[in-house]
């Protein structure tokens, strides 16, 4: 094992401290899901939120009033994820950014003839690559009900995506023991299908933005993995596995559990 004095002085950070109570147990508590964790797991989740709130800043945007319980919130939806990944996952960036609800972000790119265009996209979430993790506080607000929808993990699969360089490409670093070849196929199948289904106007379970690129797709499945994995595992089983050996989790057990 390699010593490291990041791990070391973030288990010093954690050691003998606690969330604030009353609203760490409301959110365990309350927070569908979060349901069927088991104890050992919600423990390393509030270190994993501490060591959130701890790094990285909340920054309020447009005329957002930010108050603890909205950092603790997104702290632990983001944390869910990493789990059995280790915070490490999320280092290289620092900023959280809350607006109230849907913000314009504007984008520049240039065409083929040189012309520089100014595009403006009505947003919810949005992540930079070793930059800002930026999020609607009105949909973070709506998150973890167990819906599908989960503007905090989506934004967090598409850092993790990220943590191989380059932009969001569905392709996010394998670990060990996990075949680069089996992710590749499963999910360029699953995601040809889906955007065949959502071409051919079928009702689809997942939100059908997934067929806005592979990106898109591992972090749309990313959200349905941890708030509905009944329904991804039945509509698309093995992206499923994949994201349990990505993930080092099986939510489902969760699920059955906490019914
Ligand atoms: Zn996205």
């Amino acid at each position: 094992m390699v010593w490291s004095f990041k791990e070391w002085r973030r288990r010093r950070v954690t050691a003998g401290r606690e969330l604030p109570q009353e609203a760490w147990q409301a959110l365990v508590s309350g927070l569908p899901l979060l349901r069927g964790l088991d104890e050992e797991e919600r423990s390393r989740l509030h270190d994993l939120a501490l060591l959130f709130l701890d790094e990285k800043q909340f920054v309020a945007a447009g005329e957002m009033e930010l108050v603890p319980e909205m950092a603790l919130l997104v702290a632990v939806e983001a944390c869910l994820p990493i789990l059995n990944l280790g915070f490490s996952c999320y280092d290289g960036w620092v900023s959280v950014i809350l607006y109230p609800g849907e913000f314009v972000p504007e984008h520049e790119y240039m065409d083929e003839a040189g012309v520089v265009h100014t595009v403006r996209d009505i947003r919810i979430g949005e992540s930079w690559e070793r930059g800002p993790m930026v999020l609607s506080w009105s949909d973070v607000s709506l998150s973890g009900e167990e819906d599908g929808v989960n503007v905090v993990i989506h934004e967090c699969a598409h850092k993790l995506d990220m943590l191989n360089g380059g932009e969001a490409n569905g392709f996010p670093p394998m670990h060990d023991g996990m075949k680069a070849e089996e992710w590749s196929r499963v999910f360029s199948d699953s995601y040809g299908r889906f955007c065949h289904q959502v071409d051919g106007g079928e009702q689809t379970a997942l939100d059908p933005y997934a067929a806005d690129s592979p990106g898109e797709f591992f972090a749309v499945t990313s959200e349905a993995f941890f708030e509905t994995p009944q329904v991804l595992a039945r509509d698309f089983p093995a992206v499923y596995r994949q994201l349990a050996k990505f993930y080092r989790q099986d939510p489902l057990v969760r699920f059955e559990r906490g019914r």
